[in-house]
């Protein structure tokens, strides 16, 4: 029985999820306590236990009593089996979290799984659907993955209501990769989703990528939705490179001007293209866990978060890895080696 304190590191809900998924895979027992110790609400929320019961439904785990709030969990996994599942959140909680869990657990299941999760799509501190499709599959499809993504509907804090699918192909041996560079720029451009929330909002914030940026209008694009899905607004940047694609995001809220949007998407995709790095800092705290499945990797990154280096002290208590970091302030490298 491996014993986790969720009130490590970074203290979120990190370290559940990544204990979940590498407990499915390596058959590990664990038993979690100080649950999201250091969030305003700590313990499982809505999205958590949703993990927590989708993880343990597919593999057949034991769980026992667990429910919103719930701060502690003991987890005994048996084999992870394949096949079609529903995950309903219920809330605006996110579904791409919910997905984060289990998809690399079914790429060791017998047969190919479709799951479908409903809920947020699009949340601030969770990665937006677009960025599971483009960014994370595509890390994955290089180390020899088939995970395909489809969003069906948006789901927006407060509302939810979002559906996203997955379809997985088994992959019980993932490739070793090196992401170092990200390579020559093959397309940049600006998305504006916008639901229930005034058009100009939409517009204002893609010219100012536009000027920031110098990007032209083929570049900026506004996608508008049908009401019903709002309200909400999500300004995602994706670069696609050579060797990797990043989406950077920012939301539009009440009383936040498209401007102030605008200039958290800049900051963010400027800091990454200025550092040269492969990785910005959500993809490289995500791309670990498979990179320590393959058995090794290494990648640059922008930056080094506490969830990345939360998440690799946990990824070291199920696999035969050490996880390192050399850190500077322009560009990181993370090493992922056998021990
Ligand atoms: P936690 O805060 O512990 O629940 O973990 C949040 C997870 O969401 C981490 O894996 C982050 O990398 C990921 N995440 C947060 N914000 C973004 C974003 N803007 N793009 C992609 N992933 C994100």
């Amino acid at each position: 029985m491996i014993e986790l304190d969720g009130a490590t590191g970074e203290g979120g809900g990190q370290i559940l999820r990544t204990a979940l998924t590498l407990s499915m895979i390596t058959g590990q027992p664990f038993r979690i306590a100080n649950i999201r110790a250091n969030r305003p609400k700590p313990g499982l929320m809505r999205q958590h236990l949703v993990a927590v019961q989708a993880a343990a439904q597919v593999c057949g785990a034991e769980i026992g009593e667990t429910s919103v709030g719930s701060q502690t969990l003991e987890f005994v996994p048996k084999k992870i089996k394949g096949g079609e599942y529903k995950f309903a959140i219920g809330t605006a909680g996110s579904c791409t979290l919910v997905l984060q869990t289990l998809l690399p657990a079914l790429l060791y299941a017998d047969t190919p799984s479709v799951i479908q999760v409903t809920g947020g799509t699009h949340n601030p501190m969770a990665p937006p659907a677009q960025f599971l499709q483009r960014a994370y599959a595509r890390v994955l499809a290089d180390m020899g993955a088939t995970i395909d993504i489809q969003l069906n509907r948006f789901g927006f804090y407060p509302a939810g209501g979002g559906e996203v699918i997955a379809r997985i192909e088994p992959c019980k041996q993932l490739q070793a990769i090196e992401m170092m560079t990200p390579g020559k720029r093959l397309s940049a451009y600006a998305e504006s989703f916008i639901a229930g929330v005034p058009a100009n909002v939409a517009k204002r914030e893609l010219e100012c990528i536009g000027t920031s940026m110098g990007w032209d209008e083929s570049q900026l694009l506004v996608r508008g939705l049908s009401g019903d899905q709002g309200p909400g607004n999500a300004l995602l940047v994706t670069l696609e490179h050579e060797h990797v694609t990043e989406v950077f995001c920012a939301f539009g809220e009440k009383m936040v001007r498209a401007e102030a949007v605008a200039k958290h998407a800049t900051q963010q995709v400027r800091h990454y293209l200025a550092s040269g790095a492969a990785l910005g800092e959500h993809l490289a705290d995500q791309v670990m866990l498979p990179m320590a499945l393959a058995g090794s990797g290494r990648f640059s990154t922008d930056r080094v978060s506490k969830h990345a280096t939360t998440n690799a002290a946990v990824i070291g208590q199920f696999l035969p890895v050490g996880i390192s970091f050399e850190e500077s302030r322009e560009i990181s490298t993370c090493v992922i080696a056998a021990t």
